[in-house]
């Protein structure tokens, strides 16, 4: 009898809610690329608001908008929806300085694995570059758009053109648009005639993707007509700037995502499908160096660039804030918990992926 009591109340605390049992009815995976837990945690780090290593043209402006003496007020500055909305309603992970430690898993520390870790749940060794080559691996996104309910429900946005082969575009049978591409799923608003001119029209700042704000609205256009159950998004500014080693347009492009962030999950509350029924998580792909020399790189040799953090906000996420001394995670456990935000169960389809982050849901 106690035996049972004790296996029932165990299997209790381990079994996934299921779908009816959530609030969760939708989810919204963003990913940033490139944005390190140190801005994310520290706000602006005052050893690159100068010339030589940070490439700032104008410190005093740059001191002005986001250099505040106290760390608190720092980040805030800097990202001021992340440490309002979701360090009050949800969580953080990945504070070194607290002890929570956020990793990804593949070793290599650049996008296209850790794009492909956070969407499949492992690393894959045949993932090696960032050459557009189909993922062979089926991703979270494919796994939910086959379940019940979800046909139709899915869409990729990404701002990095290489996004259609991380999803595997040929196989995966839900919408997916990326880069420099058009959208043309009616109804197309004159909002998205616009875009659709402007991603082509403006100058070519990268050969990859067009500016994130283009991306940005072009998704938040289909969201408002589409209202998918299922969503993924990708930002590149961030690592664009960093690569160029310009620290100043690196802030401005972090404060951007933090505005683009609070735009959607605003606009996900005015949908009558997504009030209060959607889960957001946002992560970065991998971190980039520690200290002022190279902060600007990220490969398998740059100590540090394995370090990442992740944001979630939803019904279902118990809202403890920036978290302490947590259990290490890695970014493979994203995809499980992705699905498990929408009561499913992804390590049962693919046994090679990582466990859910479990106190990131009820
Ligand atoms: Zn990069």
């Amino acid at each position: 009898m106690r035996t049972t009591l004790l296996v029932s109340v165990w299997l209790a605390v381990l079994a996934p809610l299921s779908s009816a049992e959530r609030a969760t009815q939708n989810a919204v995976l963003v990913l940033v690329d490139g944005l390190r837990w140190q801005e994310v945690f520290r706000g602006a780090d005052r050893a690159l608001i100068e010339h030589e290593r940070g490439g700032v043209k104008d410190q005093a402006a740059l001191l002005a908008e986001f250099w505040r003496d106290e760390a608190d007020a720092r980040r805030a500055a800097l990202l001021p929806f992340l440490w309002s909305t979701i360090a009050k309603q949800g969580q953080l992970l990945g504070d070194r300085d607290a002890g929570s430690l956020a990793d990804v898993a593949n070793g290599l520390k650049f996008s296209y694995p850790g794009y492909s870790e956070m969407l499949v749940g492992f690393h894959d060794p045949r993932i090696d570059s960032n050459a557009k080559r189909p993922n062979p691996n089926v991703t979270v996104l494919e796994f939910l758009h086959g379940r019940p309910g979800f046909a139709g429900q899915v869409a990729a946005f990404g701002v990095w053109d290489v996004v259609p082969s991380i999803v595997n575009r040929e196989r995966c049978g839900f919408y997916v648009n990326a880069g420099f591409e058009p959208v043309l799923v009616p109804p197309v608003s004159p909002q998205q005639s616009l875009l659709n001119r402007l991603k082509v029209e403006l100058p070519k700042q990268w050969a990859s993707m067009p500016p994130d704000a283009i991306a940005f609205h072009a998704m938040l256009e289909y969201l408002k007509a589409h209202a998918p159950r299922v969503l993924y998004f990708t930002l590149g500014e961030t690592d664009e700037f960093a690569h160029a080693g310009r620290y100043d347009q690196y802030l401005e492009a972090a404060c951007r995502t933090d505005a683009f962030l609070a735009e959607l999950w605003n606009t996900l509350q005015t949908l009558p499908s997504h009030r209060g029924t959607t889960t957001m998580i946002v992560a970065a792909d991998h971190g980039r160096g520690r200290g002022p020399d190279d902060w600007a790189n990220h490969d398998k040799d740059t100590a540090g660039a394995e370090e990442i953090w992740i944001a979630v906000i939803g019904p279902d996420t118990p809202p403890l804030g920036a978290r302490r001394d947590t259990a290490r995670v890695v970014q493979a456990q994203i995809a499980a918990t992705f699905a498990a935000a929408l009561g499913e169960d992804w390590c049962a389809r693919e046994p090679r992926a990582a466990p859910v982050i479990r106190e990131l849901l009820r």
